[in-house]
């Protein structure tokens, strides 16, 4: 049986919302191909392999795209920039890396943690994840870490609460989560946040669990669907096999 992970949470949501192919789904999680990882992705990746020594999810040592004159691309240069302050940054509030991508497994449920911490004030385990974006000031997009606007932002918050759940499984206590947020547009905006859930946050978390693993069962047992789009099959990894592939745009109905 497929573990549920917060990225798979995610997608079976745009699933659901028929935003999502499922036949992309299945390749992914199912039949493990690999998806290539975008340039923003790899930039990442190549931060967090270097901050950390973290692998990329399939093991492999992130290596940045190769220019002509057989150097990276400034921005894999500039991003290490980052580094030191991030180490500062551990060290200031006192944390240990325990562990970098550790997997935790309970009930159905994984995830990969990037940093497992021990806040040495009190001896305790907190989780750490790392992101660089472009984005960290954004209010209006999706992916922004504008801090006023995070408290609508289910999908990035979904990974501190499914993570802090694994952590209550794991360690019989609620591990403090924080985002290390580095800005890959510039070399000295970083931010930290400490995500403290609501009250009631863990159980609308475990009660949508419950309609994830239904959406899942469903789609294990009577198969996923295609859901082609042009935008979405020219870039799909498995366009070259796929049956259901297309490269004309559905027709959209708007209301006015
Ligand atoms: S090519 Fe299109 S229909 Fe086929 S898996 Fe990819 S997105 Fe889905």
């Amino acid at each position: 049986m497929k573990n549920i992970t917060q990225s798979l949470i995610k997608e079976l949501e745009k699933y659901e919302n028929k935003k999502l192919c499922g036949l992309q789904i299945k390749a992914k999680y199912y039949d493990n191909i690999k998806f290539p990882s975008s340039e923003v992705q790899l930039l990442g990746q190549w931060f967090e392999y270097k901050a950390t020594g973290q692998k990329d999810r399939y093991g492999n040592i992130p290596e940045p795209p190769l220019l002509k004159s057989g150097k990276y691309p400034k921005k894999f240069y500039d991003i290490l920039e980052h580094i030191d302050p991030f180490k500062k940054i551990l060290k200031e509030n006192n944390f240990e890396i325990i562990e970098t991508g550790k997997r935790i497994i309970h009930r159905g449920l994984q995830g990969d943690i990037d940093l497992v911490l021990k806040d040495k004030k009190n001896d305790k385990i907190v989780f750490g994840d790392i992101k660089t974006t472009g984005l960290l000031n954004d209010k209006w997009n999706e992916f922004g870490w504008d801090e006023d606007s995070l408290q609508f932002k289910h999908n990035l918050m979904i990974q501190a609460i499914h993570y802090k759940l694994l952590g209550i499984l794991e360690y019989e206590y609620e591990p403090d989560f924080y985002f290390f947020l580095f800005s890959n547009k510039n070399t000295i905006e970083r931010k930290i946040y400490k995500i403290v859930l609501n009250d009631n946050r863990l159980e609308e978390h475990l009660s949508h669990l419950e309609k994830i693993f239904a959406i899942k069962k469903n789609a294990e047992t009577n198969g996923f669907k295609a859901y082609p789009n042009s935008n979405d099959c020219l870039k799909c990894p498995i366009k070259e096999k796929c049956t259901e592939f297309t490269d004309v745009p559905v027709i959209t109905d708007i209301y006015y």
